[in-house]
């Protein structure tokens, strides 16, 4: 995520974590890197559904990201023969602290994790994961990397 993270720099980049729930505790086992899909089309339709008005400049990949869902079915295939699933999806803030914004939350799936990585500069910043609870806001969770 961070490697992903820093190479798109200043774009944003975004990929799915596959997994599995065990319990209270939510393991990502596997990163899958997708390429950043937002583009002029999608930028109109997502800015449509939002409650403010589609504004004259639409955001581009340094303020934006959105994965092919046709990619996403693909990743959700592969997992599921092994049985995990995609658990969360990631993606960076360039030059931007790693809090959700208010269109990250507006598109947030309530089953998934949402790990953001803040990169400034081209190099890391932080990392903090977040899900949503039943209000539909984000509150963080805590990450632990049981590999190190
Ligand atoms: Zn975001």
């Amino acid at each position: 995520m961070i490697e992903h993270a820093e190479h798109s720099h200043p774009e944003e980049c975004c990929g799915l974590l596959v997994g599995k729930i065990q319990d209270d505790r939510i393991a990502a086992i596997e990163v899958y890197p997708m390429a950043n899909h937002w583009n002029q089309d999608t930028a109109r339709d997502f800015e449509a559904a939002m409650i403010a008005p589609t504004p004259e400049t639409l955001p581009t990949t340094e303020r934006r990201y959105t994965i092919d869902p046709r990619a996403m079915l693909d990743v959700q295939k592969l997992a599921r023969d092994r049985g995990l699933a995609i658990i969360g999806i990631y993606h960076s803030h360039p030059e931007h602290p790693a809090i959700p914004s208010e269109y990250d939350r507006k598109f947030a799936w309530a089953e998934y994790v949402y790990p953001i990585v803040s990169v400034r500069r081209g190099h890391l910043s932080e990392v903090r994961a977040w899900m949503l609870d039943d209000d539909r806001q984000f509150y963080e969770l805590e990450l632990r990397d049981e590999l190190r």
